[in-house]
């Protein structure tokens, strides 16, 4: 609407109209009537009061004469126009100082809520670092006790990864550090809140406060705003520096997984994966790293490193000295030994035939190979495995399982070469005898004859006025069962047989097989502690876990105590006969240790045929002052021989080392022989006598020595040289074939040829030969010829036939062996 289109405005009568001019966008503008209903005066008529005039509105009634109030005369006017002029003038006045004050105060306001806020956080920070600082104290007092702590104990925890592993982060030794530190960071975090509100987010500069210029005008700079967060930011890792600061000595083995590695550093798996990544190393977890790798990442945590051998894996099994007051008497282990068809066998069966408690229908079953009896409230276990095989290669693995060895020698018949040896087993494994004299139920039976007959073997049994008990028995008729018995049990009573039974089981394999539908089964013959089914075990180069066990009557057992024999269900691999059984903690530790003993059996095999030569034994003598025998084995052709060496080296020996013959007797040596020596450690010398083959095989696989010789001195010399450390030039013999004699001819002019195979190697006109009969060194010589069909040859390979004829030598005889040897000179160096 405008005023300009000449149309009468509607209006509200007797008011006073205005105009207001509106702006708007775009320069347009409005012009608005505005009217003011007047207010209707009623004032007193003293005289002709005028109507209120058209115009009115056009200035104020006040100043407007005509419009003045009757009855106010002009001067009374003017007065009160100046009063209110005044009036207003004052207002005005008051409205602009009360707006001055007003921003004063304001001012003031601000300037004191700022001081005061300065004054607060200037307070916090000083409370902070007051906190900080006895923080600071606190943690070095912790850690001076630490140190103080450690240095008390010469074995600190640390040093053992069990514990290391078990002790929680940051495992300070004293328990109540951590938790106080724990406190301590609640208790901070509950102060938070209320002491910076808003605080906890001023490190972050919110859009909204950028745009407004911050709280009240209050903005902080960025410099501070960094100051804050790198305060934050060192408080939540005030821990990890802290851990940091506690230098470890970490254990490390050839091989450790990162895990491990990081438990034993007390650090976080994190941050080891993140360390090895920047060396370049992708590992997770559970994968292993080499020493190396890890002694670097160790150094990098600022740890130092112990490096350990693999063969400490062996040291968490426990090698525990008995207390006397735990240790209990536990039955004898008897070995039954003897010449061939003396009687083992029998007399084996015939004990448990008569006392095993047989509630069993149809007679006993044999379940295992070992059984208990009960002798007289007393039991007494019987290892029923006859044969010097089993013994020594028991003793061969560390396990001296037996403690009696009674020793079956037939009434009918004399002391036999097993018999002897058998003697000389229990004497090196130095386990007292009881001789049964069986088949004393033969009429032909003299068992005085089988007493003198020991007389020679230095066995001097009670009958002979000496120590050895001897009893008369029958295994077919069952006489003289109880005395032998009985005789046991009085042995046993002398030895003081004890052991722990409550302490984790160690025992010893008496045989193992891998059965079809059990898998690999053990009988296992416990020596000390308890055996529990559910317990983890390393047993040889392999473990397991006791999943069921099985005693001797092949009854399910839940545990079995010292001496108790027991087949173990459960294993992973088949172990060996002499195998020892171990308990260990943890399924991981048995597994490392089966591991290691692996590889260290395969580097063995790998290194065998120098394990027991007879320079390394003198040094292993001499080096080790308790070791001060040096033990042989000596295998000769006839008695004569084998006694002149026994004597000659009885003589050698100075006061450091000195010979001990384990064994001595006459024939090839045989694989019991080398048995013998592996348990003993010793080497075997055959004096005009060779191994058989399995002897051969098994001295090579067992890394046994076997020399031979053919003349006493040089023997002798030998032994003497090694004995003092001094060894001269060696001559030393290598066979270079073997050949068998197949059929002997007599060709006129020549003499007796022997039409052979050659079997090994090559046969050679130049070489040395020996003849041999029955591994039996019968004559040494030259070659007279050597013949290829019709033709003289220097050599003929191994497959080929070939007639040869000895220089000086006709008794040759179909089955003979031919060696064929060449003669080298060592130097040796002095060791
Ligand atoms: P091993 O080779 O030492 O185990 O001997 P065995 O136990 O197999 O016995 C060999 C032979 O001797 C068997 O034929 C037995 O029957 C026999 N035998 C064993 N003991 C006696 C005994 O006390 N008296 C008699 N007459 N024969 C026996």
């Amino acid at each position: 609407m405008s005023d300009s289109d000449g149309k009468k405005t509607l209006g509200l009568r007797g008011s006073r109209p205005g105009q207001v001019k509106q702006s708007f966008s775009h320069g347009r503008t409005k012009s608005v009537v505005v009217e003011t209903k007047r207010k209707r005066v009623v004032v007193p008529k003293p005289g002709a009061a005028k109507p209120s005039a058209k115009t009115a509105g056009q200035s104020s009634p006040a100043t407007d004469p005509k419009n003045r109030p009757a009855g106010i005369s002009d001067a009374e006017l003017d007065r009160r126009m100046k009063a209110l002029a005044a009036a207003n003038a004052r207002e005005a006045e008051e409205a602009e100082k009360r707006a001055a004050d007003e921003k004063a105060r304001a001012e003031d306001r601000d300037r004191r809520r700022a001081e005061a806020e300065a004054k607060e956080r200037e307070e916090r920070e000083r409370e902070e670092k007051a906190k900080a600082k006895a923080e600071d104290e606190a943690r070095r007092e912790r850690e001076a006790e630490e140190a103080k702590a450690r240095a008390a104990e010469p074995a600190p925890a640390p040093a053992e990864p069990g514990p290391v592993a078990a002790a929680p982060r940051g495992g300070a030794p004293k328990p109540s550090t951590p938790v106080r530190r724990d406190r301590d960071d609640r208790d901070n975090r509950k102060a938070k809140p209320t002491r910076d509100d808003g605080g906890r987010r001023a490190g972050k500069l919110t859009l909204n406060q950028a745009l407004s210029g911050g709280e009240g005008g209050r903005q902080k700079s960025l410099a501070a705003m960094k100051r804050k967060q790198e305060r934050a930011r060192q408080k939540a890792m005030g821990g990890n520096v802290e851990r940091e600061k506690v230098t470890r000595t970490v254990q490390l083995p050839e091989a450790i997984t990162v895990g491990e590695l990081a438990n034993r550093m007390s650090e976080r798996v994190a941050d080891v994966v993140k360390s090895l990544m920047t060396s370049g190393i992708m590992a997770t977890q559970n994968q292993s790293i080499d020493a190396d790798t890890a002694e670097l990442i160790i150094e990098e945590f600022g740890h130092k490193v112990q490096r350990v051998s693999d063969a400490d894996v062996e040291d968490v099994i426990q090698k525990v000295v008995d207390d006397e007051k735990d240790l209990k008497p536990r039955p004898p282990v008897i070995t039954v030994m003897g010449h061939v068809d003396h009687g083992k066998t029998s007399l084996l069966d015939a004990i448990r035939n008569a006392k095993v408690v047989s509630g069993e229908a149809g007679g006993i079953t044999q379940h295992i190979g070992a059984y208990q009896v009960d002798q007289g409230g007393t039991k007494l276990t019987f290892l029923d495995t006859p044969g010097h095989a089993a013994f020594t290669s028991m003793r061969a693995r560390g396990a001296q399982v037996t403690d009696i060895v009674v020793l079956v020698v037939a009434a009918d018949d004399a002391v036999m070469p097993q018999t002897i040896e058998a003697i000389n087993h229990a004497k090196a494994a130095n386990v007292p005898m009881i001789v049964a004299i069986n088949k004393i139920d033969r009429p032909e039976a003299n068992p005085d004859k089988v007493r003198t007959d020991l007389l020679q073997h230095e066995v001097v049994v009670e009958k002979m006025s000496g120590e050895v008990q001897d009893v008369e028995v029958s295994a077919i008729k069952g006489t003289g069962l109880d005395e032998l018995l009985e005789a046991i049990s009085l042995q046993s009573e002398i030895l003081e047989l004890h052991a722990n039974p409550d302490r984790a089981a160690t025992g010893a394999v008496i045989e193992a097989q891998l059965d079809v539908g059990r898998g690999p089964v053990a009988t296992v013959l416990v020596q000390t502690g308890t055996l529990r089914q559910g317990d983890i075990f390393v047993v040889g180069e392999q473990w397991g876990r006791v999943r069921a066990m099985e005693n001797d009557h092949g009854e399910r057992v839940k545990e079995a105590g010292p001496s108790v024999p027991v087949e173990v269900l459960g294993l992973n691999g088949t172990p060996e006969a002499g195998d020892v059984l171990n308990v260990v903690e943890t399924e991981a530790q048995a597994r490392e240790i089966a591991e290691y003993r692996e590889k260290a059996a395969k580097d063995k095999r790998a290194a065998a045929g120098a394990a027991t030569t007879l320079e390394q034994l003198m040094a292993n003598a001499k080096a080790d002052e308790n070791v001060s025998e040096l033990p042989i084995l000596v295998k000769a052709d006839v008695q004569g021989s084998a006694e002149a060496i026994v004597q000659a080296m009885e003589k050698i020996g100075n006061d450091e080392v000195r010979v001990r013959v384990l064994h001595s007797g006459v024939g090839a040596i045989t694989e019991s022989d080398i048995g013998l020596a592996e348990a003993s450690g010793a080497p075997v010398f055959g004096f005009n006598v060779r191994a058989n083959a399995s002897a051969r095989n098994s001295a090579n696989q067992k890394g046994v020595e076997i020399r031979y010789y053919s003349v006493i001195y040089d023997l002798v010399d030998d032994v003497k040289a090694a004995a003092s450390g001094l060894l001269s030039a060696e001559v030393r013999e290598n066979f270079i074939g073997y050949a068998q004699i197949k059929e002997v001819f007599k060709v006129s002019g020549v003499g007796k040829v022997a039409g052979c195979l050659v079997t090994e190697g090559v046969a050679r006109r130049s070489a040395g030969v020996r003849l041999l009969r029955d591994d039996v060194v019968i004559h040494e010589g030259t070659l007279k010829t050597l013949k290829r069909f019709k033709d003289e040859v220097p050599e003929v390979q191994s497959g080929q036939e070939c007639g040869m004829a000895f220089e000086n030598y006709d008794d040759i005889r179909p089955n003979d062996v031919i060696e064929i040897f060449e003669r080298e000179e060592v130097e040796r160096s002095l060791s």
